[in-house]
């Protein structure tokens, strides 16, 4: 089938993106699902920081190709052996794709199947096959997903069924946003009531930390950021104290909370932000890094530190979970008003507006601009 997509061509493009254009939207030539796979029509898609690193050039991936790894649809067709999903269906998108059978799969760790990475540095959905041509080429798929476009063929594992009263524009951000922010809060720091804990970055995947944390019972909550609106945003949104961040703010938070926080989240996927997490990560604290910074930073701490002080660092990758178990606890929590993604919107917008979209989120002003490939869809 033909559709319309956003094909990054180029990266590392000077700003504005509106003018410079990164991505050009253009029809490709989509296949029919193959065996084990799904074609789902993209009802939503978040922006989200990760697409602005590929974009910049730090994330670097085999181009042409079509990004966007944060989104939902409805399911339009199914290749030969999918079970479970069937047309009409509601998902939310995995960006993080696995094979189902390796060691880390089978021990409930599929974030880290080497296979799906695999797939995510060649191009290719996690069966190596490529989906998406234009002109007899074949364009790349990135995180198995390629969600800016109007439709998407993807692995039956790359995607989680929900009930369809679930607003779309809401759902999809369950794949990115929630899933690391939320999950490094539950999953990979395990945050207990009384525990103090500070939020480094508040971008889509930091505000659902701070959720997250909130719905933890965390008694304390430190937010740091370098935006003031989104610090009195945090505030709104249960920070018990905000910091700007800037050169006096490791001490000062330091000094406020008695020498630091019992589980720092670094949101932010930035040098200064990393150092920062880790100073004001208490002394037998957990400092969990959830920011995807580019492939070359790199941070260096005092070694005699960390062993005297029991510090410990943790990697982070969508935030520790397995999509089919987290997901439905996830979006249980979202009814009860615990994670109000909603607040999180800026806005939507179509294809032609994506690049324009991007020059936003490098601003630092915006948290989740939604992206709807095909209009607002009707829910069926
Ligand atoms: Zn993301
Ligand atoms: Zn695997």
């Amino acid at each position: 089938m033909k559709m319309q997509a956003a094909i990054l061509r180029e990266t590392g493009l000077a700003h504005p993106y509106a003018e410079t254009q990164p991505m050009r939207v253009e029809e490709v030539e989509l296949d029919p699902p193959g065996p084990g796979e799904i074609l789902i029509e993209i009802a939503a898609a978040g922006l989200c920081h990760s697409d602005l690193s590929v974009i910049e050039g730090i994330r670097p991936r085999p181009l042409p190709a079509i990004i966007g790894h944060e989104g939902a649809g409805i399911v339009r067709g199914v290749g030969a052996g999918v079970e479970g999903v069937r047309p009409g269906d509601h998902v939310i998108t995995v960006f993080a794709a696995s094979c189902g059978q390796c060691r880390y799969c089978i021990r409930g760790r599929p974030n880290l199947c080497p296979t799906g990475f695999g797939a995510r540095a060649a191009g290719t959905l996690i069966s190596g096959a490529q989906r998406i041509h234009q002109g007899g080429r074949a364009i790349n798929h990135s995180s198995g997903l390629s969600l800016f476009a109007q439709f998407a063929v993807v692995a039956r594992r790359s995607a989680v069924k929900i009930e369809k009263d679930i607003p779309l524009e809401d759902a999809a951000v369950f794949g990115c946003a929630v899933m690391p922010g939320a999950g490094a809060v539950f999953n990979t720091a395990g945050v207990r009531p009384g525990d103090a804990v500070a939020i480094v970055g508040l971008g889509g995947v930091g505000m659902n930390a701070l959720f997250a944390a909130v719905a933890s019972g965390a008694e304390r909550i430190v937010a740091v950021d370098a935006n003031a609106e989104k610090l009195a945003l945090a505030r709104q949104w249960g920070a018990t104290d905000t910091f700007l961040a800037g050169p006096e703010c490791a001490a000062e938070v330091r000094e406020a909370t008695e020498g630091g926080l019992d589980t720092v989240i670094e949101a932010a996927g930035a040098a200064k932000a990393i150092e920062l997490a880790y100073a004001i990560t208490a002394r037998g604290g957990c400092l969990v890094c959830a920011g995807l910074p580019g492939n070359e930073m790199r941070f260096s701490y005092a070694q005699a530190d960390l062993v005297s002080s029991e510090r410990q660092i943790r990697g982070s990758y969508m935030g520790s979970c397995v999509a089919e178990r987290d997901i439905p606890k996830l979006l249980a929590m979202y009814r009860r008003g615990k994670l109000p993604v909603d607040r999180l919107r800026s806005g939507f917008l179509g294809l032609d507006g994506i690049n324009a979209g991007f020059d936003r989120l490098a601003e630092g002003g915006v948290l989740r601009q939604i992206l709807r490939p095909n209009g607002a869809i009707s829910a069926n």
